[in-house]
């Protein structure tokens, strides 16, 4: 699905995460990948032990780019940009996946946890895509991952201030697929529901994690690769006509 395509995905060095999950399904897929996360020597694992999958699996694919950047540090993303550019001869989907999630209640969310959070999951998304859309080609994907606590205000593990950031996130992906669109560039979102990821693994106590499963008519927790799943979707050529939109990941948890 994505042959000769070059992706870009920040957050990607984590084995048991969402990032990590997309980048091996869009290598996997055909796709020259960028893999971005905090500190080098997490990012140059992960490239080795998504070749060593994909290797056991026979899937040839190019080496990953490994590269190490705060997403709040726009200089590094076109650092980052550039170095993509220069070795795979392009750039063609950027994936905005890197995240905090903090759980607080209102009172006690101080100014550090509210700045972290905002500048981390939100204007990282406008650091990464200020630092890509140079290089951009026209027909490029943009995608995002939002959030469930967006749409039904948090609640499950990251704060209001995370909710509020997923909710900036998804504003900002309709902002962009207006102004993008002309340029044939499509911006859209995933929302997923619960999925276990070393963000939420050991979060959950028995009888929340049941109280959980209740709510989900699909009666299990979501996997990264569930996530992956449709952001190659949304990084294909198969959502060709979807632009601003936001894809809900959350076996039925919440139906609106
Ligand atoms: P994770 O903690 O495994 O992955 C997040 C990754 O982002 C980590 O590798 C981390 O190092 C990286 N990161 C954090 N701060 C960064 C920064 N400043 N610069 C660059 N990289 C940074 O968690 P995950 O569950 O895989 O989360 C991936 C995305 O999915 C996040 O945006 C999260 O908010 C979102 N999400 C997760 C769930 C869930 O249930 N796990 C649900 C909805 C949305």
């Amino acid at each position: 699905m994505l042959n000769g395509q070059v992706a870009l995905i920040t957050g990607a060095a984590h084995p048991a995460g969402i990032g990590f999950a997309i980048a091996r399904t869009l290598l996997a897929a055909g796709a020259a990948v960028t893999i971005v996360d905090l500190g080098q020597e997490a990012c140059d694992a992960a490239a080795r032990s998504l070749t060593a999958a994909l290797s056991e699996k026979g899937t040839r694919h190019e080496p990953p780019l490994a590269m190490a950047a705060d997403v709040r540090d726009r200089a590094a993303l076109e650092s980052v940009v550039a170095k993509t550019v220069e070795r795979f001869g392009g750039l063609d989907v950027l994936v905005s996946n890197a995240g905090i999630a903090q759980p607080r209640k209102i009172m006690d969310i101080s100014d550090e946890d509210w700045s972290a959070t905002l500048d981390i999951n939100l204007r990282g998304m406008l650091n990464l895509t200020q630092a890509a859309l140079p290089h951009l080609a026209d027909s490029g994907r943009i995608v995002a991952i939002a959030s469930i606590a967006a749409q039904r205000g948090g609640g499950l593990l990251g704060g209001p201030h995370y909710a509020a950031s997923k909710g900036g996130v998804l504003s900002l992906a309709k902002s962009m697929a207006r102004e993008f669109g002309p340029r044939g560039i499509r911006v859209n979102c995933v929302n997923p529901g619960v999925i276990i990821t070393g963000m939420n693994a050991t979060a959950f106590d028995d009888a929340t994690r049941q109280r959980l499963l209740d709510q989900i008519p699909l009666g299990r927790f979501g996997t990264p690769q569930d996530v992956a799943d449709v952001c190659l979707f949304l990084a294909s050529a198969q959502s060709g006509y979807l632009t601003g939109t936001a894809i809900d990941i959350n076996g039925g948890m919440h139906i609106h």
